[in-house]
């Protein structure tokens, strides 16, 4: 772990990895700051981090206000695996029909930095740590995960088809980040 001294006073803790990349490139998914870096990479991680200050203050504070929200909310906790499996299987086939799509088979497993995704045959994969997030949000990830069969990156057409269900999808990102916050909490006092 290292520290960058930014221009506000702030201290930023930060990770460096060294992976197999073509560039640069900074994550902030988990409430840490990783700078991943190409194997040769010349430059310092603090000259990509001051590069792309702006958005990583942004995010930050995004962060921030998630944290100070999670201190005010609960986990669903009486729902059981199968119902919750059950419940994601619905959703999967309501999802569909109103998106006119084909989804191949659905996966449940426990992730360490990520609600969903989909691979390229169109399997979609949840994380098991859903079953505590109340209803609406499951299904916003089921939604969001299905309309990445169509659009793989997250780009203008992914997030206006979006739109078209979820107006507010900003919202539902931001009580994602929450949840994420709160669910880690949760689990490493209860461990
Ligand atoms: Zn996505």
């Amino acid at each position: 772990m290292s520290r960058i001294r930014n221009k506000s006073p702030k201290l930023l803790n930060f990770t460096v990895r060294y992976r197999n990349v073509k560039y640069a490139r900074l994550e902030l998914t988990t409430g840490r700051l990783v700078v991943i870096l190409p194997k040769t990479y010349q430059s310092s991680a603090e000259e990509v981090i001051q590069k792309h200050i702006r958005w990583v203050m942004a995010k930050a504070r995004a962060i921030n206000s998630a944290l100070r929200k999670a201190d005010r909310k609960k986990i669903v906790s009486d729902r059981t695996e199968e119902s919750f499996r059950n419940f994601v299987f619905r959703k999967v086939r309501q999802y569909s029909e109103e998106l006119a799509l084909k989804p191949g088979v659905v996966y449940f497993r426990k992730m360490k930095t990520k609600w969903g995704s989909c691979s390229c045959r169109g399997n979609l994969m949840f994380n098991r740590l859903l079953k505590f997030l109340p209803n609406s949000v499951i299904s916003y990830v089921v939604f969001h995960e299905l309309v990445h069969l169509r659009h793989r990156k997250h780009g203008k057409s992914f997030w206006q088809a979006m739109r078209l269900k979820y107006k507010n999808w900003e919202k539902y990102e931001e009580k994602l980040l929450m949840y994420w916050f709160l669910l880690h909490k949760h689990l490493t006092e209860t461990k």
